[in-house]
């Protein structure tokens, strides 16, 4: 019997899962005849600030804009120093260049592979590099909230800006409150595979702050105040409507599919407990939401292709750091060895996670990790 793949990933399950009123949001802005900026876009922006609880929302091309045009919007830029983490996106980093700044990377806790409040504060004390230290940057990666009371702490203390990387962090909560609520601004993707995924790329910037939220506006079209009017130098990054439009119809959805990801985390919890691999850590008091799960083994790479062997799609999030990659290793952007994020990037492994994974694929998915990491 041929018995089908298990992806890492399925946006597709997502489309299907919803496509009748998907297909029928489509149509009617295809119908509607604006194709830019408009209703539906207003509509979503308003569905998505008074689902996280801000004032404000703001929709962008994509995520990596939501980071550079929230930059933008506080006036950082050239020479400023953004201190964020390299165990993350590419496109973290390359938003903060993108706005002109310099990013600083400092390491990660050992266990959440958050940024490290310890490692931020010495980056701080004595930055690597020359420049107006701006702003702080945590990413909650994976799903899991970065430990933002002393990271705040720490931004208030030295007067930066703190911007939430929520991009893989939808719904995740830190002491009972919505990640995305604690900083100045926090940039959201849309990516087809996050938590919320559109059906191509979006993105949102979120903030209480009216003024942040109106220089965003303007930022994301040419900087016009008055149409076709230049008040200042912005560029083109509009949510497009058709994925408004989607998104609008899966973001009721999104606490469920949270709920499912939770599920399956928990099952693999319990599923691969005794087996010889590091399973995801929890921070105590916070909401883990489940963009990946993802298991550490010093026989990373065998275990992977053991278990491609068997059907099972895994990922690596991220084989390589940032201030590791070709593009970015010559430029000294690290604040010191980074020996957390060098030594999990070796050995990180994302299993299978998706709402619409069922329960027998999840059974298959233990079976099969717990006879790979056992050399069988
Ligand atoms: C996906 C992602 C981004 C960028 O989002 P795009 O919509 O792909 O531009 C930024 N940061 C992190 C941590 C991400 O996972």
């Amino acid at each position: 019997m041929n018995i089908a793949a298990i992806p890492q990933t399925d946006p597709r399950a997502g489309y299907l899962a919803q496509k009748t009123e998907i297909d029928a949001a489509i149509a009617r802005v295809l119908a509607g005849g604006q194709y830019i900026l408009g209703p539906e876009v207003e509509a979503f922006e308003a569905a998505f600030a008074a689902w996280l609880g801000v004032g404000h929302a703001v929709g962008v091309g994509h995520g990596t804009d939501a980071i550079e045009l929230a930059l933008r919007a506080c006036r950082i830029g050239r020479g400023d120093l953004v201190f964020t983490v390299s165990h993350t996106a590419v496109a973290t980093i390359a938003a903060i260049e993108r706005a002109g700044a310099v990013p600083i990377l400092v390491d990660v806790e050992p266990g959440a592979l958050t940024m490290d409040p310890a490692a931020l504060e010495a980056a701080l004390r004595t930055p690597p590099r020359k420049g107006r230290p701006a702003a702080v940057l945590p990413v909650h990666l994976y799903g899991q909230p970065a430990d933002l009371t002393p990271l705040a702490k720490l931004a208030r203390a030295y007067g930066l800006r703190l911007i939430e990387d929520c991009a893989q962090s939808h719904g995740a909560l830190y002491r009972d409150r919505m990640t995305g609520t604690f900083g100045d601004l926090a940039c959201f993707s849309f990516y087809p595979t996050k938590n919320l995924g559109a059906l191509g790329d979006a993105g949102m910037v979120a903030t209480g702050d009216a003024a942040l939220a109106a220089a965003l506006r303007e930022l994301r079209e040419y900087g016009w105040r008055e149409r076709a009017v230049s008040a200042v130098v912005g560029i083109n990054s509009r949510l497009d409507p058709l994925q408004a439009a989607i998104l609008a119809v899966k973001l009721p959805l999104l606490a469920a599919d949270n709920a499912r990801r939770q599920e399956i985390a928990t099952a693999y919890d319990r599923g691969l407990a005794g087996v010889p691999l590091s399973l995801p850590y929890r921070r105590v008091g916070a909401t883990h939401v489940f963009h990946q799960y993802v298991v550490r083994s010093r026989l990373r790479d065998e275990l992977r292709e053991r278990l491609s062997r068997a059907g099972i799609g895994t990922g690596i999030h991220y084989p390589v750091p940032v201030h590791l990659q070709p593009a970015y290793r010559e430029r000294a952007l690290a604040a010191g060895a980074l020996k957390v994020t060098t030594e999990a990037a070796r050995e990180i492994l994302s299993l299978p996670i998706y709402p619409q994974l069922g329960d027998q694929a999840v059974a298959r998915v233990v079976t099969a990790v717990c006879a790979a990491a056992s050399g069988r």
